[in-house]
């Protein structure tokens, strides 16, 4: 949102620009020495399935500021994103990303365990992200069927020939695709089935409304059906009250990730929770 309404506004006799102004300075040089400090971290959020199971996680980045402690991604991401530094935190998020997944694949315990891994436009329109991918899957040894980048709709639509170009090659490796805040983006739906792509993720936006408005109903079950016709999992985010559940159950979405199930915790205390919750195996 900031992005959007960012460079291209002009705000006359605004008093509070020059102090915006100046805590942007603030955080765009203190953002430039983050990586190097060690000051980000991975949280991981539980997904699930309606029987209990847990199918892996979303790695989401947190960064711990020395002085303001931790700053959630909605305020640092797109400014990341302005001054082209995501390219490299996104790369440190993959790898550290791909470190855990190995550790989960040796051990029988969490040997199941998927990790969906958010992927800035940015970083995917680079010219080398199919190779650098690649290369991380490589050298941390993972098995990539177990790694799934979340791409937005902005970011397919932005290049489509470049898009369809780069998921069939990490596709090949293995790679799974998901449509992070899917509905929120563009209403041309024709482009999906262009894409190679294993799951639709319904945004948190229709999620929260199930139960007041019935409008936001059938959009969920239109992209539930829309899901299940293309062939599809669909997995609801946002999920924060049973009565959200069970509607998404009934409308045969049965996989979730949301306050619910668990908020984006750090590793130790996913960890905690895996053990608490054994999964349970279907079928
Ligand atoms: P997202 O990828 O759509 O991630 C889901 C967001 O919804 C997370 O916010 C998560 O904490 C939040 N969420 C999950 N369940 C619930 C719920 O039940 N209720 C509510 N109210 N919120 C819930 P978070 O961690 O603040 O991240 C926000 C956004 O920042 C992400 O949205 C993603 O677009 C971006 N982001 C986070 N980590 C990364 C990253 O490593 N790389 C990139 N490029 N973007 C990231
Ligand atoms: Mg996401
Ligand atoms: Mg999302
Ligand atoms: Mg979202």
């Amino acid at each position: 949102q900031a992005k959007r309404c960012g460079r291209n506004t002009i705000r006359f006799f605004d008093p509070t620009t020059h102090a915006a102004m100046e805590v942007r300075i603030g955080l765009e040089a203190d953002l430039r020495t983050a990586l190097l400090n060690n000051e980000f971290s991975l949280y991981y959020q539980i997904q699930t399935l309606d029987s209990g199971y847990i199918t892996g996680a979303e790695a989401l980045l947190r960064w711990h500021h020395p002085e303001q402690g931790l700053i959630a991604p909605v305020k640092f991401i797109p400014l990341t994103e302005e001054i082209g530094l995501i390219t490299e935190i996104g790369y440190w998020t993959l790898e550290t990303a791909c470190i855990q997944l190995k550790a989960w694949a040796d051990n029988p315990a969490t040997a199941h365990l998927q990790l969906s891994v958010n992927v800035s436009p940015r970083q995917f329109h680079q010219d080398q992200f199919v190779e650098k991918v690649s290369a991380i899957i490589t050298n941390t040894g993972i098995d990539a069927s177990k790694l799934k980048l979340e791409l937005t709709e902005s970011l397919v639509l932005d290049d489509m020939n470049d898009t369809i170009k780069k998921m069939n090659r990490l596709k090949k490796m293995g790679v799974q695709f998901s449509l992070d805040d899917f509905g929120t983006g563009y209403s041309s739906l024709s482009y999906l089935t262009q894409l190679p792509l294993d799951q639709l993720k319904i945004d948190k936006s229709f999620v929260h409304n199930l139960t007041l408005k019935n409008a936001d109903n059938v959009i969920v079950q239109t992209i539930i059906g829309m899901a299940i016709t293309l062939g599809l999992d669909v997995i609801a985010e946002g999920v924060e009250t049973a009565e959200q559940a069970a509607f998404l159950k009934a409308n045969y979405c049965y996989h979730y990730q949301g306050y619910l199930f668990g908020k984006p915790v750090p590793l130790a205390e996913f960890e905690a929770a895996l053990a608490d919750m054994p999964p349970i195996k279907q079928d």
